[in-house]
């Protein structure tokens, strides 16, 4: 918990909510600002910023919450569909610091869009898609820290790592890597 979120003074009961679900690791209350009838928010009651930094064994538990609390709210606002945006860093369009699941009730009379689409579909050529999956595959096994965000940098190069065990990776390639897509 910390003094200044917002959600911990929720789960703190320092702060009154809409709520409408509560179990021993998770909370879930109406959002202040709904966008459709019964959107809910979902929140670990220990504060993580992200999901990336929750240990696999609450974000098992959580989910298992998501997906309860969303079958909850699609039958309760009698929804054709639910829609789940969950957001991490300030780039992705968090503004709430602590880990959330936004529960969206869909109903097909709003001509249903997909959230994703507020992001239109990018151009993408093979070479670009093939250093995308290597770069992918090569932070699981831990060569480059995770925790280094591409910032603002346009035309960003990422440095080779100190050791590469992956058979697949053509070396070369990495050093010349260009992720400004
Ligand atoms: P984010 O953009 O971080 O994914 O979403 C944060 C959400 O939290 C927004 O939809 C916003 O309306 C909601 N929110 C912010 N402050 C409060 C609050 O004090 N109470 C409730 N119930 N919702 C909040
Ligand atoms: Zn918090």
């Amino acid at each position: 918990m910390t003094e200044q979120c917002i959600f911990c003074s929720i789960v703190g009961g320092k702060m009154p909510t809409n709520k409408v679900y509560e179990d021993t690791h998770s909370i879930a209350f109406l959002d202040i600002n709904p966008r459709n009838p019964g959107h809910t928010l979902i929140i670990p009651k220990r504060h993580y910023e992200t999901v990336m930094e929750m240990p696999d064994s609450e974000a098992g538990k959580f989910f298992e919450s998501v997906r309860k609390v969303s079958e909850m709210v699609r039958k309760g606002v009698q929804a054709n569909g639910i829609s789940l945006a969950q957001n991490n860093g300030k780039a992705a369009g968090q503004v709430v610091p602590h880990v959330h699941f936004h529960i969206i009730p869909r109903f097909l009379t709003e001509g249903p869009v997909a959230l994703e689409s507020v992001l239109s579909p990018k151009k993408m050529d093979d070479e670009s898609i093939k250093q995308i999956i290597q770069a992918i595959k090569l932070a699981d096994k831990g060569a480059h820290s995770s925790h280094e965000p591409r910032h603002e940098a346009k035309h960003e190069t990422r440095k080779k790592p100190e050791k590469i065990n992956d058979e697949d990776f053509e070396k070369d390639e990495f050093e010349e890597m260009d992720m400004s897509f």
